[in-house]
């Protein structure tokens, strides 16, 4: 059901029952009211009759129904009837001819036990009164129609209903209107979200400085759409990036083939030729691993391996592996304060990955620094697992710091040194899927410091 149709029902049936509840609880005050005026009036005409009737010496019925009939009273169609302990009707008096009320002896006996009993016959109010003195034991029944009451009372109640389809017919107009005005902001933001596409990213939805719900979902939308417009972006850059590293070494594979079947070549230019396509085809298998890496990395952590790894391990693969790529480069282990219980040791995460994002920060270190020498350290205290990697080497630029994770990015004076930009910022997606954190310290001509920190024995963040 449409929100604006369930907000109009919602209201009208609010307004219903309130209005319900009101014109019921009137119609009730009004009718009870009338019923005991009624009964009141009737009760006193049936108590002057039986004064009278039981004065017989001064007043004979004849007398007593002159009275009656000249005494005032709204009530139409008048009539007061008296019965003596034998049920027999000593006095009988009506407006009209023979207009009496019929009464059962149950219901004059009613009376006797009761004092007064109040019923209704043929639309009128009837009184069964039990008068008493010393000379007499009587029950007088004093009936009438109540017309200026009943008519009173029907008169609210058409007004009641009127009011209440009146009232109802307005709550749900209102409320109809009412719901298309709170939620025409929302139709507006979502065709504005809705005319937002990749071709138009930078596209917001118009605010104000009102501090309602409304522009709380504007400006909430408006947030996501950054943080989406800021990685379509850097997946953009990305793709551009990788392409180019891609078809850079494609490029001179082409034209090297080109150049040496424009004519016969000796078997010595053919291997050199050979050789150096063969080189190519290394760089782009190593950059099509590093970007599947960087792809494995850039998921979710569910989809990943996950392991109990001791971290003390993983670091002491560092030197044969790091010495394969490079016989120059070395790695100077140290551990600090290391704890008794080994579960402060133990991290848990996919081993392959997390190797590859520390053994890209110690081969930087090698690689960037002319002593070729990478030292790490590693200290856990609680569960503060922080290890440390410093070289002595060029170190970077402190505007490049904040660049030097993103991928592809690579300080200018290293374009010479091999490699594609992307160790880093993978070794920063890798830490950051453990949870970890990643810091740099360096200055030009001093070397570098790289700082990892994470917790050990919680898993519950994968
Ligand atoms: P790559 O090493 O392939 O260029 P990285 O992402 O590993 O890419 O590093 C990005 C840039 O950060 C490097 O180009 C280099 O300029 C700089 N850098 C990283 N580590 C060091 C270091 N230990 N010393 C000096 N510069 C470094």
């Amino acid at each position: 059901m449409p929100v604006r149709l369930r907000i109009t029902l919602l209201f009208t049936a609010i307004v219903f029952t309130i209005l319900g509840l009101v014109c019921s609880a009137v119609f009730y005050f009004i009718h009870t009211n009338r019923l005991q005026n009624a009964k009141t009036r009737l009760t006193n005409r049936a108590i002057t009759t039986g004064r009278l009737l039981s004065q017989s010496a001064i007043f004979n019925p004849e007398l007593i129904q002159k009275i009656d009939s000249s005494t005032a009273m709204s009530f139409k169609h008048k009539s007061v009837q008296a019965y003596n302990y034998l049920n027999k009707k000593v006095y009988s008096f009506s407006d009209r001819a023979n207009d009496t009320i019929s009464v059962s002896p149950q219901q004059l006996d009613d009376a006797r036990v009761k004092k007064s009993i109040f019923f209704s016959i043929n639309n009128k109010d009837v009184v069964a009164y039990h008068y008493t003195d010393e000379n007499n034991r009587i029950v007088i029944v004093a009936s009438g129609f109540d017309e200026d009451g009943k008519r009173i009372l029907r008169q609210l109640s058409y007004f009641l209903v009127l009011s209440f389809i009146g009232g109802s017919i307005i709550a749900f107009i209102s409320g109809f209107i009412f719901s298309k005005k709170l939620l025409q902001p929302v139709r507006k933001i979502a065709d504005e979200v809705n005319e937002i596409s990749a071709q138009n990213l930078t596209r917001r939805i118009a605010t104000s400085s009102s501090r309602d719900e409304w522009n709380h979902l504007s400006n909430t939308l408006n947030q996501l759409l950054n943080r989406l417009q800021e990685s379509f972006q850097m997946q953009q850059r990305f793709i551009a990036n990788a392409s180019h590293e891609i078809s850079t070494p494609l490029t001179s594979i082409s034209s090297q083939l080109e150049v040496s079947l424009q004519r016969e070549r000796s078997a010595e230019e053919y291997r050199s030729v050979m050789n150096s396509i063969h080189q190519d085809v290394r760089h782009m298998s190593k950059l099509t691993q590093t970007l599947l890496e960087f792809a494995k990395a850039s998921g979710s952590a569910g989809g990943i391996e996950i392991n109990q790894l001791r971290i003390d391990e993983i670091l002491l693969r560092l030197p044969a592996e790091i010495a394969k790529l490079n016989n120059n480069y070395s790695v100077l282990l140290s551990f600090g304060e290391l704890p008794e219980e080994e579960e402060n040791l133990v991290i848990y995460g996919n081993e392959e990955l997390l190797f590859t994002a520390i053994k890209n920060i110690v081969v930087n270190a090698c690689k960037y620094s002319e002593t070729m020498e990478a030292k790490v350290h590693l200290s856990v205290i609680n569960t503060n697992v922080e290890i440390i990697i410093e070289d002595k080497g060029k170190g970077i630029p402190e505007p490049e710091l904040k660049s030097i994770f993103e991928p592809f990015y690579r300080v200018d004076d290293s374009r010479t040194t091999e490699g594609f930009g992307l160790g880093l910022s993978l070794a920063n997606r890798i830490i950051k899927l453990h949870k970890g954190n990643i810091s740099v310290l360096s200055s030009p001509g001093d070397g570098t410091k790289f700082s990892l920190t994470f917790t050990s024995g919680k898993k519950s963040y994968f």
